[in-house]
């Protein structure tokens, strides 16, 4: 029995929608294993824009700073498109990363039986597929100097820059493989070292750190042919690393293995205080404020955080089989859901996930319901 206090930051659109989903989802957790938690609300984005003029205040940073774990939702929508570069939401995601060393983004991509209807992809491509992004998230083309626009000789121009420094890339490498000795003992790391410099250092320094770990296997793999693998056999993976950019874009597509954006979480690991843990996915404006959103992406980012910042397996396990419960009785939100079949609405989803993790017995209902 724990005491855990989680700064809680829902952001924009669905972001909202889904970490309050998160959150009762924690406090069953809570109630079924005698855990207190204490939650603690800050802004960030569009709304922190809004009501504080910034996209994220000091306020928020120091309940961060002073929490276990962090519990993000999503930010940005169109109403702030249009703002200059310091005042968007994004902006706001960036600063947090930098200011709590948010250093390691792990996206997990695993295989669902019972969605693979949902996946675009055929089923002999994508049973079985159990991967992990591990994508660099403070250094690279989103944070580079120089970054912005400029007029010379009367051309209009704009700069950004790929910039890595050594030990920055050694401690995601490092902890890549530190990450497939717990799995299946494979890295591929995904750069561009036919072209970019700072990814042929990415190669030399993977290159160094894989002496130190003789019983995980390295390859390199250029990231247009690590996107085109990805569809092509995802199996082959186990885990991936790889630079900021190249690494958003893959795990999005990544997503599609599983059938939606709504169904992976994350987690950042800091080099020192508290992880944070989110949806991989935006605020989905399309879709906010209707109740459609699908919540699991960031209830099992919940469960990351119970298993790697507190140490809760258990509970952790918990989480994850209350979903595959759910979706393999037949619920579906409308992201996954097939032509014709009804789809749930995200509370409808969160109550019977909760449901099943309170109680056994509401599982088998679930069951028989939904069939
Ligand atoms: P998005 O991820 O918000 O949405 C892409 C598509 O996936 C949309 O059709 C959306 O409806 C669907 N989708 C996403 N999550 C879903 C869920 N949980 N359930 C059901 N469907 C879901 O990406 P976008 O449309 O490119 O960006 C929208 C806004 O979000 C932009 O302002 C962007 O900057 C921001 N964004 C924020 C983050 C973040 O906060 N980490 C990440 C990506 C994009």
């Amino acid at each position: 029995m724990g005491s855990y206090q989680i700064a809680v930051l829902p952001g924009d659109g669905i972001g909202k929608e889904v970490t309050s989903g998160a959150v009762e989802i924690l406090k069953a957790i809570g109630t079924r294993f005698g855990h207190q938690f204490a939650f603690k609300y800050g802004l960030i984005g569009g709304e922190a824009i809004d009501q504080k003029g910034t996209p994220l205040p000091d306020e928020t940073l120091a309940i961060c700073r002073e929490s276990d774990a962090v519990l993000l939702g999503a930010v940005g929508g169109p109403k702030w498109d249009r703002n200059p570069a310091h005042l968007r939401p994004e902006k706001g995601l960036l600063q947090i990363r930098k200011e709590m060393n948010l250093f390691a983004n792990l996206r997990p991509v695993k295989f669902y039986d019972s969605l693979t209807e949902s996946s675009p992809l055929k089923e002999e491509v994508i049973q079985g597929v159990d991967l992990l992004i591990v994508r660099e998230l403070t250094g690279g083309l989103y944070f580079g100097k120089p970054s912005g626009r400029m007029v010379e000789n009367g051309e209009e121009k704009a700069v950004d820059t790929l910039l890595y420094k050594k030990e920055e890339i050694k401690r995601i490498v490092k902890a890549a493989f530190e990450l497939a000795r717990k799995r299946k003992k494979k890295v591929t790391s995904v750069d561009k070292a036919n072209v970019l410099e700072s990814s042929r250092m990415w190669r030399e320094i993977a290159e160094e750190i894989a002496q130190d770990f003789p019983d995980v296997t390295l390859e390199h793999m250029l990231v247009d042919n690590a996107a085109m693998q990805l569809i092509r056999s995802p199996q082959q993976f186990d885990v991936i690393v790889t630079e900021n950019m190249f690494g958003d874009i893959l795990s999005d597509e990544a997503s599609m293995l599983t059938g939606s954006l709504g169904m992976l979480p994350s987690a950042s690991l800091s080099t020192s205080g508290p992880s944070l843990y989110e949806p991989i996915h935006g605020s989905a404006p399309d879709i906010a404020g209707q109740n459609k959103a699908n919540p699991i992406a960031a209830i099992l980012s919940a469960a990351m955080m119970l298993r790697l910042s507190f140490g809760l397996s258990k509970e952790a396990d918990t989480i994850e089989k209350a979903v595959q419960h759910v979706l393999a009785a037949g619920l579906r939100t409308a992201d996954i859901a097939q032509k014709g079949q009804r789809a749930v609405s995200t509370d409808e989803m969160v109550n019977e996930i909760k449901a099943a993790i309170l109680d056994n017995e509401a599982i088998s209902h679930i069951m028989t319901v939904y069939a």
